[in-house]
């Protein structure tokens, strides 16, 4: 589809500088905006592989007005030290504030993926988005639950790695700038053969374990496969650090105790009225589909039949969005979740 993009800045709470990305399409939007947000390590250009029909292009094709939030994690803005809660407080509310003014919805719905859901998350359970009405989430929200092997290679790394690096980036398989660079690409090297793409290898060793973590390549077309090489960047070790702690207590737990924030996320009812759609990919290998299971029964357990929960068979967790046919196995349900009346 024919599209134009316009970038338009935001601040966060912090003052950190963020933008949204709007996406129009040769028709006027004939429905409310939705939010995109993308997870860690890439950017809102996640949403838009070279396939024949994207996320973005779909939901423009039935008249929704898009917007793709890059948030801290974004490889496009300055590199940080993020943490879950810092996005929670100061990037996703003001990102739902910006598109409310820029529209003049005092409704809206978000697309939220992997880390950019756990952290949009925790704004609403904390009731700072009461703007967004519809939230389809993918891969994982309030319950990250991982492989036993990934569990025991993520305890065992980061303290190790938080004193080497502050970032691990799987830009380091196409050029690893320091020593700490040139002995992980090394160690990827020689752990990772399933195909000749080197980034695609260093996002499979970043994001867990699998071969790869993230898709299944029969789910990948030729063009994607090779996109995703500059689509990856610098993730925080002091990310990883506190998604330990998630893992082992089950549930997300703030980095830092902020007083938006609640001291225990699963304690009390969620402060949001949004309804949330579950999506896991069910061959999802970083977080196991059960991540969104145990989250659509915390959720379900407050508001009896409100949420859902979709299981969808031959996908992982990135393939949800990026997949040659996900046009055709997942977009039509994304669709009808933000479209379903109230
Ligand atoms: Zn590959």
């Amino acid at each position: 589809m024919k599209t134009m993009t316009h970038i338009v800045p935001f601040e966060a709470g912090d003052g950190f500088l963020c933008n949204l990305v709007h996406v129009q399409g040769p028709d006027v939007p004939t429905r409310g905006p939705v939010l995109l947000i993308h997870g860690a390590g890439v950017r809102a250009n996640l949403f838009r592989a070279p396939v024949e029909t994207t996320l973005v292009d779909y939901l423009l094709a039935r008249g929704h007005d898009v917007w793709l939030e890059n948030w801290r994690a974004s490889i496009d803005l300055r590199p940080n030290l993020w943490t879950l809660d810092e996005a929670a407080v100061f990037d996703h509310p003001y990102a739902v504030r910006k598109v409310v003014a820029e529209t003049g919805f005092d409704r809206i719905k978000a697309v939220i993926h992997c880390q950019g859901s756990t952290s949009f998350t925790i704004s609403a359970l904390a009731g700072l988005v009461p703007q967004v009405d519809v939230v389809v989430s993918n891969a994982v929200s309030l319950h990250p639950v991982v492989p036993e092997i990934t569990k025991f290679k993520i305890s065992a790394s980061v303290p190790v790695l938080k004193r080497l690096t502050p970032y691990l980036n799987p830009q380091w398989c196409l050029h690893a700038p320091t020593l700490t660079a040139k002995a992980v690409a090394a160690l990827i090297r020689l752990t990772h053969h399933e195909c000749h793409n080197p980034v695609c290898k260093g996002v499979s060793f970043t994001f867990g374990t699998g071969f790869p973590t993230l898709w299944s390549h029969a789910n990948l077309n030729d063009d994607t496969h090779e996109w995703i090489k500059q689509e990856f960047a610098q993730v925080p070790v002091r990310f990883f650090e506190q998604m330990v702690q998630c893992i082992s207590h089950g549930h997300l737990v703030a980095a830092n105790r902020r007083p938006e924030l609640p001291a225990d996320f699963v304690a009390q009812e969620p402060q949001t009225n949004a309804r949330f759609a579950f999506f896991a990919g069910v061959n999802n290998r970083c977080f196991l589909p059960e991540s969104q299971r145990r989250s659509f029964d915390f959720f379900d357990g407050w508001h009896k039949g409100y949420h859902s929960l979709h299981l969808i068979p031959n996908y992982g967790h990135l393939d949800i969005f990026i997949g040659k046919d996900a046009s055709r196995d997942v977009f039509p349900k994304i669709a009808e979740e933000l479209e379903r009346a109230a």
